[in-house]
């Protein structure tokens, strides 16, 4: 089935009640027929749902209906998206292993990989920057995954994913990539080799700044079984689930089967019910959003590009953006409504449109159908040294945009009296 099918389908057939939306259970626990029953559902040999920090009805359409999407074998949702990153991560990697990583990233997943997992004995490893041969020259022996986000959130850097993962498989080594930013709609990594795909559902596929919720998606192609002493956790028997072996025993879905006995299972960042509903609400109509957001945005882009006080733009759908190349060849030729621009006048005058905007709403978020301003030097990105923002792609002077669904019209005199502010 095409995308727009499955965002809306897919995953779900009406059971008993024939409920055409997707129903909320809200339970957290389903009633065993006996013993025999109870263990055949928690040793994962029938399908069936016994506990909510392991699974759910509901949050399993949603699992299903993002894995369809994103063409992998297995899913699992999880609380946030920063939950998702940090469990994709935990699932491989442990005391003297290494993480490689571009050094565009989120913020949060930025202080995440350089401040909170060295504190756990794993070093990450950043590349100087986002080519193939620049992460190449990072990995070693102790590296267990290669981390990206296919579009960076705020840089807009588009990976080269197939070379990355080239690169990356060359070495033994699996790929983690974030996919938020352009959504399995414009963007599926696992077509270029990506390994695992992680999501904030928060942003795009939630779409209305309501809900927050993430995502790991296993390809199932990764070959655990050639590397037994690189992917101890995934070869050797797991004390922790009764000694299952998971790359054996679970071929389909190793990677994810073990996020969630292992990760949802022990350390407990569960979606809701009602937040997987609500996600899926976002998801049905992610497909007719995206066309409005990206026209919302260039609109607002070429405004900006045109402006006498603006001194820069960075708008993934211009033939100058360094990366539009990328953005050809990964988005299918799309953008994403992600941009970033600096006023004249640096750091101050872009705080100054921040502050003087009224229609675009001050905050930390993106893909939400209300357009959003971000100062990412004094918000998301606050934690971070100069050195960290110089490195992380973040000028002092930068400001982001997540353009929304209103009237462009609109969102252009918004800006156009703000910037008048900085004169
Ligand atoms: C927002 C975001 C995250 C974190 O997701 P939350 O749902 O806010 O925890 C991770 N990666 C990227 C690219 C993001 O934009």
């Amino acid at each position: 089935m095409h995308d727009e099918t499955l965002a809306i389908h897919g995953g779900y057939s009406p059971g008993s009640t024939r409920a055409v939306a997707v129903p909320i259970y809200q339970t957290v626990a389903h009633d065993f027929i006996d013993a025999d029953h109870a263990g055949a559902i928690m040793d994962l040999e029938t399908p069936g749902f016994h506990y909510n920090r392991i699974n759910n009805p509901t949050v399993s359409v949603l699992e299903h209906r993002v894995t369809a999407l994103e063409g992998g074998t297995a899913g699992l949702a999880v609380s946030t998206g920063s939950a998702a990153v940090s469990m994709s991560i935990l699932n491989l990697l442990g005391v003297g292993d290494n993480l490689v990583s571009v050094p565009q990233l989120y913020g949060a997943t930025y202080t995440y990989f350089a401040h909170v997992l060295p504190r756990l004995g794993i070093d990450v490893r950043f590349a100087t920057d986002d080519r193939p041969d620049s992460i190449a020259a990072v990995i070693d022996e102790r590296t267990k995954a290669v981390f990206c986000e296919t579009v960076g959130n705020p840089a807009g850097n588009v990976i080269d994913l197939a070379a990355v993962c080239a690169v990356a498989h060359d070495r033994g080594v699996p790929v983690i990539a974030d996919n938020t930013v352009p959504t399995p709609l414009l963007l599926k990594p696992i077509r270029h080799g990506a390994d695992i795909v992680i999501h904030s559902l928060t942003k795009f596929v939630g779409g209305h700044g309501t809900t927050m919720g993430g995502i790991i998606i296993d390809a199932g192609t990764f070959p655990w079984r050639d590397h037994p002493d690189r992917f101890r956790s995934m070869v050797e028997p797991e004390p922790a689930f009764h000694g299952v072996r998971y790359a054996h025993d679970f071929p389909d879905a190793p990677y994810a089967t073990r996020c969630r006995t292992i990760g949802s299972r022990n350390t407990g960042p569960a979606l809701s019910p009602f937040n997987a509903f609500l996600l899926l609400q976002g998801l049905e109509t992610l497909p007719v959003r995206l066309p409005r957001h990206e026209a919302n945005a260039r609109a607002v882009a070429e405004f900006l590009a045109a402006h006498p006080r603006v001194a820069w733009v960075s708008f993934l759908g211009f033939p100058d953006n360094p990366y539009y190349e990328l953005a050809q060849r990964y988005l299918r030729g799309h953008a994403v409504s992600i941009m970033t621009f600096a006023v004249r006048g640096g750091r101050e005058a872009g705080i100054r449109v921040f502050n003087s905007v009224r229609l675009f709403k001050r905050l930390l978020n993106m893909g939400d159908a209300k357009s959003l301003i971000t100062h990412p030097a004094s918000t998301t990105h606050r934690q971070l040294t100069p050195t960290d923002l110089e490195h992380a792609g973040i000028t002092p002077d930068m400001v982001r945009l997540s353009v929304g669904l209103e009237h462009p019209d609109d969102l252009i005199e918004d800006l156009d009296r703000a910037l008048a502010a900085t004169g």
